[in-house]
């Protein structure tokens, strides 16, 4: 299948047309951006590391939790041929750790363990910063359906009860992680986006290394070197 027009540039990837009205094509970059686009760089090999762990880990969660996703084929180490979804506009984001935002929101320490797993969502609108939004906000806009966020939040659990586990077997805690979720032609809700050091907080079990987009963020350094870590641990390579 090859790329025809281009449908979007996004910060991080960019979607082509295919040859079928229901397929598209995803192109991993290596640009990362923080802070709602307020810093820019690059980080070499990025595009590769989340291209093919993506994919793996939803080749997973449909296999082994059932979560439906819209990978259909890796086509190149930066190219994924993906369903044509319609993204439902909100950040799913499931935490099992304090940091970041929730951290400084409700003065949690950051690296308090949660009580229990928790959900929020934030409207996906950059000129808006992004900003949270709850369940019946959602509902009064129009963003998605009741039957959907049912579908979305316990897809979002399912997915964080297997990668918690999964990620446990390769000595990381899995701190918190972004999702989202697409409607394909048939109004069938899937797992859309990606699963990467850019949208998951990535923490060594032992060390307490941050093996995520943190280091980029935070300018800790060491920012590809995390990246390859974590493509070693989940993919082995
Ligand atoms: N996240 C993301 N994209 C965003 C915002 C957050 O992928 O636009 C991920 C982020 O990598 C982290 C989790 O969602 O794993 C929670 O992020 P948080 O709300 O703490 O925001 P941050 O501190 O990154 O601004």
């Amino acid at each position: 299948m090859d790329k025809k027009e281009q449908l979007y540039e996004g910060k991080a990837k960019k979607v082509y047309a295919t040859e079928s009205p229901d397929l598209c094509i995803v192109s991993y970059k290596d640009d990362a951006t923080a802070f709602n686009g307020l810093k820019h760089g690059t980080i070499v090999g990025k595009g590769v590391v989340n291209n093919k762990m993506t994919n793996y880990l939803m080749k997973k969660l449909s296999a082994e939790a059932g979560v439906p996703t819209h990978f259909v084929e890796e086509l190149s180490d930066r190219d994924t041929l993906v369903k044509k979804v319609k993204i439902v506009p909100l950040e799913v984001i499931i935490r099992n750790i304090a940091a970041g935002s929730f951290s400084k929101r409700f003065g949690v320490k950051e690296g308090t363990p949660l009580k229990c797993a928790t959900l929020e969502y934030c409207l996906k609108d950059d000129a808006l910063g992004d900003p949270m939004i709850n369940d019946l906000q959602i509902l009064a806009c129009g963003f998605a359906t009741k039957e959907e966020l049912d579908t979305i939040s316990s897809m979002a659990f399912r997915v964080n009860d297997y990668l918690k586990d999964f990620f446990a077997g390769v000595n990381i805690d899995l701190v918190d992680f972004k999702l989202e979720f697409g409607k394909s032609a048939d109004g069938e809700i899937v797992l859309a986006d990606e699963i990467s050091p850019d949208t998951c907080r990535f923490w060594d079990k032992t060390t307490h290394e941050k093996l995520d987009k943190d280091r980029f963020r935070r300018d800790l350094g060491g920012v590809e070197e995390a990246y390859d870590e974590m493509m070693k641990r989940v993919l082995g390579e």
